[in-house]
């Protein structure tokens, strides 16, 4: 079998507070194929930002601590250089932010600052930098690229904002694109624009894509694989057809649940009952237990492994439940979600 592009063994990372020990990340382990579009679903606070900024080298190195392995195309970058990583950044890795502006630069010119992306990874002159920065901008649909390319950051609208960190993820063609939310700020219109624009390049240009997202339904349509992520565990992973409909975990089910329908009028939609754990002190057991509606005297004592869902080897999920208690209720739950009683 071929070597995975990125392949996170035991990752843990935490932060040194004033109040304690925040354990971010938790024993985090998984493989991203070539050109492979992995969602990573879950609340505020379940890791899956502080996972993927380690592999990007982004976690100030001072106030944190980072354990494990981050294999990408077999070298870990998780004890790379600065200079590596600088390397790496922009080039093989790029990431694309939420919030546009903390990215692009307010006082440089759209095309100044695409054009010296290229500069900083590839030998090719300013004119050839320019010119595609000018072909970029056309493939993530800004109209007029050619005006466009002398104008500033705050003349674009936020979706606009958006393709132009889409075009200058793309431009020096990494291997891997890490999305952390990229549509959360935008209408629901713009949202699902930007989500076909990623999909359609992710597949023009081949690279593989992490994307970060709190919210169930973006990566329903735009990955192949989920890995679903509470108080800094992996709770559930597999093929995105497995976690839609045979999900195995109560959490899943959760944001399952929660889930608004176009084709379903409720008045209120499902939320999940509580908050996240605070992470200096997570409870035992398994952490979503003070949450979860099937909680067991043993969910407070012992905390239950990711293994496999038995008859498929691509789906894992960490609960105590029984198979035949999880198959029945996500039946269940699929049933109530397509009569739109899901309340
Ligand atoms: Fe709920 Fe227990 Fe499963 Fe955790 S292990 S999700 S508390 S049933």
């Amino acid at each position: 079998m071929s070597e995975p592009l990125l392949d996170v063994r035991d990752l843990r990372t935490e932060f040194v507070t004033d109040d304690g020990i925040v354990r971010a990340v938790d024993g985090v382990s998984f493989t991203v194929e070539p050109g492979q579009v992995l969602g990573i679903v879950g609340e505020s606070g379940s890791g899956k930002s502080v996972t993927c900024l380690t592999v990007m080298g982004l976690n100030d190195r001072k106030l944190s601590r980072s354990t494990g392995e981050v294999l990408f195309r077999g070298q870990d970058l998780l004890h790379a250089s600065g200079h590596r990583l600088r390397e790496v950044r922009g080039n093989e890795i790029a990431m694309i932010f939420q919030d546009p502006m903390t990215s692009l630069n307010p006082v440089h010119k759209i095309g100044r600052q695409l054009a010296e992306a290229v500069l900083l990874h590839q030998d090719v002159s300013r004119k050839q930098a320019y010119e595609r920065a000018r072909e970029m901008l056309k493939a993530v649909g800004i109209p007029r690229a050619e005006r466009r390319i002398d104008d500033y950051p705050h003349q674009f609208s936020g979706g606009m904002r958006q393709r132009v960190m889409i075009a200058m993820a793309l431009i020096n063609n990494p291997d891997l694109i890490i999305a952390d939310e990229p549509t959360t700020a935008l209408d629901v219109t713009t949202q699902a624009q930007i989500l076909a624009l990623l999909k359609r390049l992710q597949e023009d240009f081949g690279s593989a894509v992490i994307l970060i997202t709190h919210d169930l339904g973006v990566v329903a349509e735009t990955a192949d694989d989920v890995m679903v992520m509470y108080a800094a565990h992996i709770v559930e992973r597999g093929p995105v057809r497995a976690i839609f409909n045979e999900p195995r975990h109560p959490y899943t089910w959760g944001l399952m649940g929660s889930l608004p329908r176009l084709d379903v009028n409720v008045e209120r939609l499902y939320q999940i009952p509580g908050q996240p754990p605070s992470l200096l002190n997570p409870p035992a057991g398994c952490r979503f237990h003070p949450r979860c509606a099937y909680a067991m005297p043993v969910c407070r004592e012992k905390e239950p492994r990711l293994t496999l869902v038995p008859g498929d080897p691509d789906h894992a999920q960490a609960c105590h439940l029984d198979e035949e208690t999880k198959r029945r209720e996500a039946a269940a739950l699929l049933a109530q979600i397509t009569a739109g009683a899901a309340t």
